[in-house]
């Protein structure tokens, strides 16, 4: 498995737990905005034996989790090889995915806890493309929420990062629409964009930081409707909260 970096402990990527966070190198996404751009490159980090993983995950006592994100972990040939590994030294195991890849998602699912999906607009041909940066196959990313949805095992998160220069207001209610209409029934994220290192200084002008309150009104609206899933917000302000407890 290739790996750009490995972060011992992190209180931030599974929700109520510690977790070590292994980064995949690669991705097929071209997210101008990703934060992780250094690990779009394939050349970057090292190969790392599975054994060797392991060994650093069993003998961190400090973490109940492991979180593998990226990059786009599904493009690891040896992710379900690590997944069962890590399952049978019994750590909860999250996988973020930006959805592409539900084959395989469909093998590693009996062995993994939770799966965060980015969902990074509604699936209308054009529109994720502009904000991916590369063709992207709707039907892929339908195929994943709707087989993670049928997983009542697996804790299930889907999150939309907010950019103004890319989303509006219509965007977000197309997708909670959408994820209502396909009976999605697990926490749907709303995340603030932030400028980080990562990104690249080229775009720091180009995408600017959405304020809370422009945040807040995006999904107030949906407090009181009837849905399937909980809508939690994701900011500065008010770290990680669900749209009902919000003032
Ligand atoms: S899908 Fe994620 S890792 Fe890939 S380019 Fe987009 S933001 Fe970066």
């Amino acid at each position: 498995m290739r790996l750009g970096g490995i972060v011992d402990i992190s209180t931030k990527d599974i929700p109520g737990r510690s977790s070590m966070v292994l980064f995949t190198v690669g991705c097929n996404f071209k997210c101008e905005f990703c934060y992780n751009k250094y690990l779009l490159q394939p050349n970057i980090g090292r190969e790392y034996e599975i054994k060797e993983i392991i060994d650093k995950i069993a003998t961190n006592s400090l973490v109940s989790g492991v979180s593998i994100t990226g990059g786009e972990p599904t493009l690891q040939k040896d992710l379900l090889d690590l997944c069962k590994q890590i399952q049978k030294i019994d750590k909860y195991i999250s996988i973020d995915t930006n959805g592409s890849n539900p084959d395989v998602i469909i093998k590693i699912v009996p062995f993994i806890n939770r799966v965060a999906m980015d969902l990074k607009g509604p699936l209308i041909p054009g529109k994720l493309e502009k904000i991916a940066g590369v063709k992207v196959e709707l039907d892929k990313i339908l195929e994943t929420i709707k087989f993670l949805n049928d997983q009542k095992q697996i804790d299930f998160e889907i999150r939309t990062t907010y950019i103004g220069k890319l989303l509006d207001a219509a965007d977000i209610d197309e997708i909670i629409t959408f994820l209502n209409n396909v009976g999605f029934s697990g926490n749907f994220v709303l995340t603030q964009y932030q400028f980080l290192e990562g990104v690249g200084d080229e775009y720091k002008k180009i995408f600017s930081k959405p304020e809370h309150d422009i945040l807040v009104k995006l999904i107030e609206l949906y407090k009181h409707k009837d849905l399937f899933f909980k809508i939690f917000l994701r900011d500065d302000v008010v770290g990680y909260c669900s749209i009902n407890e919000l003032k």
